[in-house]
């Protein structure tokens, strides 16, 4: 059987690419998405299981010690990272899989994962960005920094990607992905 295509959403924290995969996963059904693990805590309507497997360290530690994580990274003082045996599986039942993650892990996923599809999602602008991580209303201050540090550096890393999307409008950046995936399923070395 074909495999399936992973397919890495990545960008600068709150540049809104969890909202955009929702919205993506909202409108197919060909495509499966990763929950990853994480050491944050929830925020108020996370659910378990859905938005993340919530571990603590020692749970999260003992995840990389058995090998069972395709990638992970630190992020602004919690750990997240890619459960690989959901990945590996859908992959080989043909299904396509969508990891939305931070740009550390993604470079990561790369080196195992060479033809992966990487996507960098872009803000409009910085401003526009800080404007976001602030209207988010979960962060304090001082994380609203780092996370901005953080973009700053990790938007260097865009030329490591295969495609970049604007998220200027959800429906747009939508439109754009999903016209990613269409090209590559069309591929004639996807096909070979
Ligand atoms: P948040 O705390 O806002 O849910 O996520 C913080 C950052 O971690 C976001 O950029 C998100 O995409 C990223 N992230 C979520 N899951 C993973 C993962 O499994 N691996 C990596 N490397 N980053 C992740």
């Amino acid at each position: 059987m074909k495999k399936g295509l992973l397919i890495v959403l990545s960008g600068p924290s709150g540049v809104g690419k969890g909202t955009v995969c929702k919205a993506l996963l909202k409108k197919t059904n060909d495509l499966t998405y990763s929950v990853s693990a994480t050491t944050r805590k929830p925020r108020a309507g996370e659910v378990d299981g859905v938005n993340y497997f919530f571990k603590s360290r020692e749970e999260f530690m003992q995840m990389i010690e058995e090998d069972r994580l395709l990638e992970y990274a630190e992020y602004v003082g919690n750990y997240y990272g890619t459960p690989c045996d959901f990945v590996e599986q859908k992959l080989a039942e043909g299904r396509d899989v969508i990891l939305e993650i931070e740009v550390q892990g993604a470079m990561k996923v790369k080196e195992k994962f060479p033809n992966g599809i990487f996507i960098f999602l872009l803000p409009p602008s910085l401003d526009e960005l800080k404007d976001r991580i602030r209207g988010r209303g979960t962060e304090q201050e001082h994380v609203i920094d780092s996370r901005m540090n953080v973009a700053v550096e990790e938007i260097a890393l865009m030329e490591n990607y295969d495609y970049a999307v604007v998220n200027d409008e959800i429906d747009l950046a939508c439109k754009r992905i999903e016209s990613i995936i269409i090209a590559e399923h069309c591929k004639i070395k996807t096909n070979e």
